[in-house]
């Protein structure tokens, strides 16, 4: 009975060495560091677990309780480990609390078609695609023309990679749960809905308005609105772990309106709130959302619209006119909408910088010793 388990055992973890060392020399290949790293890492452990199998059997020899306790440990820790590998990431909390969130390390843009999988598959040489992908990165020409005469298991459609493996990232997360806030099950899983390529799902304005805002919320988004498509931009699609097709992933989608929606997260460690052309205050995202000081933040912020708002309600806004740029009013501009103007102080005096908390600086006269 132990020999049998034992024998099973270092099997198994043979296996999966064997398995993850493959991965490793594909992702090698391709270059995609990532996927090498977290192979090598699993591979480390899993030798290193084979190795202390064997220690254990030629110095205990599982012939007891303790050694078969041992061996069930280290099939228990084997499965935990590859568990802890491939399982589904939950979302990153603190990413997600919006203004209180940091961006950590190097922020970096990124482009779909910068993945090996997509460039292998969608950048046909001598198509206008490739040569404006490659004009922008031609570092990494050579090495794709000689993968694409490799071939190889990752050269063909649909092998790599798996829906279920969602990176930790908030923007991720969101790209990739947007189809399940905007509309039910048969949009996130077309294919798997019976009436897939016949049924559209109507939604009214109203609807699809409230579901982005519900999505920005639950993302924790700083800003959600919608601009103005940058005509000089590639947009492009995701491939297959996007509910795509992998044959399409990286390929030019062409738009045929000129807007799109907008979600921005984690915008700026540091913000400023602008008055007819001049910076009125500055601080960290947290210190102008959260406490706010001149009084002109203070009214923007409170005519901001929220989700769960009661329809009908009015949002509050700024008394009186924007003033004429080539008249402008005395002393702070503000002032003659400004719900704490102080008379023959404010319609005077300009008021300079004053620093009001930590890193936190307001032109207003509330502050200034004058
Ligand atoms: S200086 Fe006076 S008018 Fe200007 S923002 Fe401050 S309180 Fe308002």
């Amino acid at each position: 009975m132990i020999d049998v388990l034992w024998i099973l055992t270092v099997f198994w973890v043979a296996l999966i060495c064997i398995f993850i060392l493959l991965f490793v020399l594909f992702s090698i290949r391709e270059g995609e560091k990532r996927a090498t790293s977290a192979g090598a890492m699993a591979l480390v452990f899993l030798v290193a677990l084979e190795m202390g199998l064997f220690y254990l059997k030629r110095t205990w020899g599982f012939s007891d309780l303790v050694g078969v306790a041992l061996l069930l440990g280290g099939v228990a820790a084997t499965y935990g480990g590859l568990f802890l590998v491939v399982r589904r990431t939950p979302p990153n909390t603190r990413a997600l609390q919006g203004t209180q969130g940091y961006i950590l390390g190097e922020v970096k843009r990124f482009d779909e078609r910068e993945q090996v999988f997509a460039r292998n598959r969608s950048l046909p040489p001598n198509s206008e695609q490739y040569r404006v992908f490659y004009r922008e990165h031609p570092h990494l020409e050579a090495f794709d023309a000689k993968r694409r005469q490799m071939g190889g298991p990752l050269g063909s459609i649909g092998k790599i990679d798996s829906p279920h493996e969602v990176p930790n990232a908030a923007a991720t997360f969101s790209t990739f749960s947007i189809p399940q806030y905007l509309g039910p099950v048969e949009i996130s899983q077309p294919r798997a809905h019976p009436l897939f390529g016949e049924r559209h799902v109507a939604m009214s304005p109203e609807e699809a308005s409230t579901r982005v805002k519900g999505f920005a919320r639950h993302l924790g988004a700083d800003l959600v609105g919608i601009a103005r498509l940058n005509s000089n931009w590639v947009y492009s699609r995701r491939g297959e772990i996007f509910y795509e097709d992998w044959d399409q992933w990286g390929t030019e989608i062409r738009v045929n309106h000129p807007y799109a929606i907008v979600f921005a997260m984690e915008m700026a460690q540091e913000m400023v709130v602008m008055y007819m052309g001049k910076v009125v205050e500055k601080a960290s995202a947290v210190g102008v959302f959260y406490e706010a000081q001149h009084p002109y933040t203070r009214a923007l912020l409170k005519s901001i619209p929220h989700v769960g708002k009661r329809s009908g309600e009015r949002l509050a806004s700024i008394e009186g006119m924007v003033p004429d740029p080539f008249n402008l009013p005395s002393g702070c501009v503000f002032h003659p909408r400004c719900p704490e103007y102080m008379p023959g102080k404010c319609d005077r005096l300009v008021p300079s910088w004053t620093q009001v908390g930590r890193d936190h600086w307001a032109r207003c006269l509330l502050y200034e010793e004058v």
